[in-house]
């Protein structure tokens, strides 16, 4: 029931208005986001990228937005990805780049999106810079795939995220485990119709780590990006088993959330990385960070008080 709430609370436009239109509200809830975001701008993500990176974790940095309906707000999101790219190299920061294809066009047409993902790309790749595909609603699957494929004829540096929860990824894995690029494996955070996707639980975990083993075995460059620690311990064997070399796998967590879990692994000498998001939205995307793990509401609880 609370995850619900929250979940209504993040998309509720006028809730959203009324807490950033009030001065004091506004600078309470900030004080619990501020656990799971870069910040408000790039400059204040390098810092805490930087900071990161010479504690020994890689990162991933993303300019957070939602499914952008107008082509000029599209390419404005494109151009700050293109800058985030240049950040990268101007600051010399261990980083990739991670995105929604539909904040820079999918939702409008895949031609503008194509347009934008390679401007980026070939920014990106001036400097070897990974560009990471995350993935959207079941509704999306298809297209995201497909401008992946395409993509990857001419950019080597781009990666697929794949969503173990669903049925078709099966399939899916089968076809992209052929290209080169980094699968990032998740569990899946959409909600979708119950017949296209199995819940949460042993079944799910199973097959989770299911195509960790086939990647690991088949030493494709994969991220393992799950906070679940049952799944990283199996990981690690693993890794030990195939002998997988730390350029080939990475352990990849949301910035704030069991960190102490990535700090173990990286302490441990396994390769880590903190997935970064940054931007002015940061109220849908603290609503969700509690909604999918309720307990964080005590802990945003104490962040403010403290
Ligand atoms: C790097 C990265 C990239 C992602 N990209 C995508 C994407 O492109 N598309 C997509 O659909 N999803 C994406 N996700 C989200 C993912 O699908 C899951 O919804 C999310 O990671 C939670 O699932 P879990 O694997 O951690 O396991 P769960 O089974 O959900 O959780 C396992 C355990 O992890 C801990 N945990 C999980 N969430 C939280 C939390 N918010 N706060 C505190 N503890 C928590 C708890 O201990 C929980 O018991 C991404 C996740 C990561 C880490």
């Amino acid at each position: 029931m609370g995850s619900n709430a929250l979940r209504k609370a993040a998309i509720n436009e006028k809730a959203k208005d009324f807490l950033l239109s009030d001065e004091v509200l506004f600078k309470v809830v900030k004080k619990a986001a501020d656990r799971y975001i870069g910040g408000e701008t790039l400059d204040e993500t390098t810092q805490k990228v930087l900071h990161c990176n010479s504690e020994g974790f890689k990162c991933s940095m993303e300019y957070m937005g939602e499914s952008t309906y107008t082509e000029k707000e599209a390419n404005e999101a494109t151009n700050e990805f293109i800058r985030i790219a240049k950040e990268i190299n101007n600051q010399s920061l261990n980083s990739t780049i991670s995105l929604d294809l539909s904040h820079i066009g999918l939702a409008i047409s895949k031609d503008l999106c194509l347009i934008n993902l390679t401007a980026l790309c070939d920014e990106a790749e001036k400097n070897n810079i990974e560009v990471i595909i995350s993935a959207e609603g079941i509704d999306r699957t298809d297209a995201i795939i497909e401008m992946y494929k395409e993509i990857s004829k001419t950019c080597k540096n781009t990666s697929i995220t794949l969503q173990a929860y669903l049925h078709r990824t099966k399939d899916d894995f089968k076809d992209l485990i052929k290209e080169e690029g980094r699968i990032r494996i998740v569990k899946g955070a959409f909600e979708t119709p119950k017949n296209l996707s199995i819940p949460r639980g042993k079944k799910l975990n199973d097959i989770y780590l299911n195509y960790v083993d086939q990647l690991l075995s088949k030493n494709h460059k994969c991220s393992i990006a799950t906070h679940h620690h049952e799944i990283q311990q199996e990981t690690k064997k693993l890794i030990q088993y195939y002998k997988v070399s730390s350029k080939i796998y990475e352990f990849e967590s949301l910035y704030g959330i069991q960190t102490e879990q990535l700090t173990a692994l990286k302490d441990d000498g396994y390769t880590t990385k903190l997935y970064f998001v940054y931007g002015k939205e940061w109220y849908l995307y603290l609503c969700n960070r509690i909604a999918e793990y309720p307990l964080n509401l005590f802990q945003a609880l104490k962040d403010i008080v403290d």
